[in-house]
Order: C-alpha cells, then structure tokens, then sequence
C-alpha cells in the first residue's frame, strides 16, 4: 500500500485544505477511581484537582467554544456522566458531540475482553438514558486498543479515536479512525498532580506550548492533515491555558483553508467520500523466536 511516491492529499470538504477538532476527554476524577479501586486512600488532594474540571473548567471550555462558534466533542468516561448528571445534556444541548471514553477509565491493559465489553455496554446503558440515543464515537482511556476493542467499537457501529497509523482518517479492520496525536495533547505538557513519586517535572508554560502548537497547525496546512486538539477539562480549564486556547482557535479560524469539524464530522466525511482508504489490519506480529533468521535457518 505504501511506498515513497507521494500520497495523493487528503480530500477535505471544498475549499479546504486541512482540518481541526477541538476534542476534550473529560477524565475529571475517573482515573483516581481505577487507579486506586482496590483501595481508595483518604487524600483530598489529586481528588480536588481533577474535581475542579466538572465544578470549573469544563465550563470555561464551553464558554470559549461558544464565544468563537465552533463545536467541540467531548468524551467522557460514564462514571463522571454519573457522577454529573446534568453534563451529557448540558454539552448536548450546546450543540457539542459527546462520546464514550470508558466507565472507571478503565486502562486497556488492566481488563480483560469480558470486562472491556462490559463496561462499553455499561456506557452505552448510561449514555442512553441520559441523552436518548446511542453516541457515534468512542476514544479508549489512555489511547490504547486491542484487536478486541477494535472488533467490540466496530460491532457497536462506532467510529474510534484513540490510534494514529496516519495523520488523516483511516480504518482498522473496517473500524473507522480519526487519529488523535500526543504532540497536540495538553496532557503532556501539563498533567501535574503533585505528591511523593508523582509528575517529577514541572508543567511547561503557555507560550512553548502555543508555539509548539502554532508549528503543528502550520504543519497540518503543509501536509493537507488532521490538526486533533486534545484537552482535559481539569488540566486546560485552569485560566492561562484557556487563554492560551483563545489564541490559537485565533490561529485556526484566522485561515479559511482550515476546515473546522468535530471528531464524528470527520469520521462521517470519512465514511461518505473516502470509505475504505488507507485501511490497515490490526494483527499482532508473531513472536519473532519463530522467525527463520533467529533459528539460524
Ligand atoms: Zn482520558
């Protein structure tokens, strides 16, 4: 499929020559509950950081989407759409997307296939009642999959966010991808929780990371590309960064070449023009002790 002839350009909707989402995972306190399910300390602290995201910053991300008229897509894990019933519909009722990112934000490595699919069925149960209908997306806590979650997600009839074997959208077995990219993830530039044993370098400032993300919006106009903006409601509701947020949708919307989509826009597009390109296999390779090089064969 591949080779060093170049590709011919993603076809984005007429007149534009790239995309952007602005997609948020709204983890708030969903990984404290896996990570510490066997045993839940009496510590306030991490707990009130990522509670700051429902109580605070989810609404500031909200208010500058609407202040500059785009949609944003929302994932979230359906204990934080438990704990916070009025969020799914709110976010609904704004126009945004909402989809499913785990029940506990579950980490892929720590379940088991059963347990995988029982917590997507859980969530779609949650999602259902609060909203009336079943989402189109589902982007897998942490941003892993397996062969299963892949054939689960597609039997589901959802698109996946959560791989990125390219820099357009593709398909995995028939599972359609709009791949996100950790390079445009606020996570790594600013998770810090604090405590013995936690996120030992401090958190980058604003101006590096609006550069950085000045570049990859530069690049994604280069290259014909998905620009995917992943943020946290706890970590980029905090003031400076949604600032630094206003400026680069600034960037964004300043280039009408750009088209502006959420995350089930672009997989929609992707199933109606485009069906069936760049479509990879999820297989796992073989261990390589078999390999006739390694027998000496
Ligand atoms: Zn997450």
């Amino acid at each position: 499929m591949s080779s060093l002839k170049p590709a011919a350009p993603y076809p984005w909707p007429e007149g534009k020559a790239s995309a952007f989402c602005f997609s948020v995972d709204v983890d708030a306190h969903s990984p404290w509950m896996w990570n510490n399910r066997d045993n839940p300390p009496a510590l306030l602290s991490h707990l009130e950081q990522r509670h700051f995201g429902p109580r605070v910053g989810l609404a500031r991300l909200a208010r500058l989407l609407e202040s500059v008229g785009i949609k944003g897509s929302f994932f979230v894990p359906g204990a934080v759409a438990e704990a916070h019933p009025w969020m799914l519909p709110e976010l609904v009722d704004a126009g945004h997307e909402v989809g499913l990112h785990g029940y506990f934000h579950e980490l892929v490595q720590q379940v088991s296939d059963a347990e995988f699919s029982r917590m997507l069925e859980a969530s779609i149960a949650l999602f259902e009642k609060q909203v009336g209908k079943k989402p189109a997306g589902f982007r897998s806590p942490a941003w892993e999959m397996t062969p299963h979650m892949v054939a689960e997600v597609k039997r589901h009839g959802f698109y996946d966010s959560s791989l990125m074997g390219f820099d357009t959208p593709y398909c995995v077995d028939g599972l359609t991808e709009v791949p996100v990219n950790w390079a445009t993830d606020d996570a790594i530039f600013f998770k810090f929780l604090g405590g013995p044993g936690v996120d030992g370098w401090p958190p980058v400032g604003t101006d590096a990371v609006l550069s950085a993300w000045r570049e990859e919006l530069t690049a994604s106009r280069k290259f014909g590309t998905l620009f995917i903006l992943t943020v946290h409601d706890w970590i980029s509701g905090r003031g400076a960064r949604t600032l630094m947020l206003e400026k680069l949708l600034g960037s964004v919307l300043s280039d009408t070449g750009i088209w502006v989509a959420t995350v089930g826009e672009v997989a929609a597009h992707y199933e109606a023009v485009t069906p069936g390109r760049d479509a990879v296999s999820p297989e796992i390779p073989e261990t390589l002790f078999n390999h006739p090089a390694w027998k000496g064969a």
